[in-house]
């Protein structure tokens, strides 16, 4: 992914829907849900999802960041620290998402905030080796 997209594009004080972000970015919406799965923050988890303007913006920012410091396994990137972070001892869960994805939570290790990773599935055994992690994986309670 080499696109530079604009920061300042969107709104800071509007909602987004995926339609609306999927159209001012030229993107396809898939590209935006792929968005959200990888740290993207949406409001609430009632469909259809919105995004805050500014929460937009600052992911387009850092997008660059990431692309620029990529994470090691083991990091997660912080979007407080605005850096790849380890998680704090003991913070990480990871939990499944669908039958391909799941998430990692853990809190930062320096500012203690929440930090998000999606993975596949697939690479369940590899991540859990790198983050050492001692709780099984959690299935995510449905509806
Ligand atoms: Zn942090």
């Amino acid at each position: 992914m080499t696109k530079r997209y604009n920061p300042n594009k969107g709104k800071i004080n509007r909602n987004y829907s995926i339609s609306e972000i999927a159209l001012l970015y030229g993107v396809h919406k898939n590209t935006v849900k792929a968005r959200l799965r990888r740290g993207l923050k949406r409001i609430d988890d009632h469909r259809p999802y919105l995004i805050l303007g500014r929460d937009l913006k600052h992911f387009i920012k850092d997008l660059r960041t990431i692309n620029k410091r990529p994470c090691e396994l083991g990091e997660i990137y912080c979007f407080k620290c605005r850096e790849p972070r380890i998680p704090a001892q003991g913070s990480t869960i990871f939990e499944a998402e669908s039958s391909r994805f799941g998430r990692i939570k853990a809190n930062c290790n320096v500012c203690n905030s929440l930090m998000n990773k999606y993975f596949r599935l697939a690479d369940l055994v590899l991540l859990q080796r790198h983050f050492a992690v001692i709780l099984p994986l959690q299935q995510k309670r449905l509806g």
